[in-house]
């Protein structure tokens, strides 16, 4: 018999992993959580509260705040995928400006917002039948998971395609400021006391540099359906 796993994608920005984890979800029939969607919206919600987004005291009383009175949900519906609603307004996009990553960033070095925001992402993940992607889901959120990748590629690579992505979008920035933003964001991410980005022990490292996504997730997939046979 066939049990539902957890599986955990953590790995620096632009690795690829939000395009991995949605369709290895969907390859799996496994529910998706973005946990970086939390961290940016906690951002975004102290932008639009003018909170600076380094006072610890101020954004720890926020995150709980958001999650207490219930202000952060997270959607989930058939062909949606995750969408994320603040104050009842759907956010999805208004949180993906070059602002609010690096508002996100600041924000997750605050021990108390990762507390406020850890048993909401462990309370998504109990039941298995779910893909995690984050920076220290295999680390913290979910230790146990099944099914640990940490997934990476080179920083001009994923320069290029967070550029590539921020193009899409319409949001003028060069690939230079891009890459200093990843370079600076990853900086931020491994080295913070709380939490850091750092490969879990048990993770499976994956390269996605010179890699087609199809390819990518197919490997990944192979992997988590052995687990589930245990
Ligand atoms: O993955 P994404 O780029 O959306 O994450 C935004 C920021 O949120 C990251 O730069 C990181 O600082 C933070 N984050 C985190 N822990 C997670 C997910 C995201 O600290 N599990």
């Amino acid at each position: 018999m066939r049990r539902k796993v957890r599986v955990a994608i953590d790995g620096p920005a632009g690795a690829g992993k939000s395009t991995v984890a949605r369709k290895l979800s969907e390859r799996l029939g496994y529910l998706l959580l973005d946990t970086g969607a939390l961290y940016r919206t906690v951002a975004l919600a102290a932008q639009r509260g003018s909170i600076e987004w380094d006072d610890a005291e101020r954004m720890k009383a926020l995150a709980e705040d958001l999650v207490a009175r219930r202000r952060l949900v997270i959607e989930r519906g058939e062909g949606v995928g995750m969408r994320i609603h603040l104050d009842g307004d759907d956010v999805s996009m208004s949180i993906r400006s070059p602002e609010v990553s690096i508002g996100a960033s600041r924000v997750s070095r605050i021990p108390a917002v990762r507390a406020a925001l850890l048993d909401m992402q462990r309370r998504e993940g109990l039941e298995g039948g779910v893909v995690l992607e984050g920076r220290d889901i295999g680390t913290v959120v979910f230790p146990d998971a099944e099914a640990k990748f940490f997934l990476t590629a080179s920083t001009e690579i994923r320069a290029r395609r967070r550029f590539d992505e921020l193009a899409a979008q319409g949001t003028a920035a060069s690939y230079e400021t891009t890459l200093a933003e990843v370079e600076s964001r990853d900086k931020a991410d491994t080295e913070r006391a709380v939490a850091p980005l750092k490969q879990a022990e048990d993770a499976i490292v994956v390269d996605s540099s010179n890699r087609e996504v199809n390819d990518v997730v197919e490997e990944m997939a192979r992997v988590v359906e052995e687990r589930e046979r245990g």
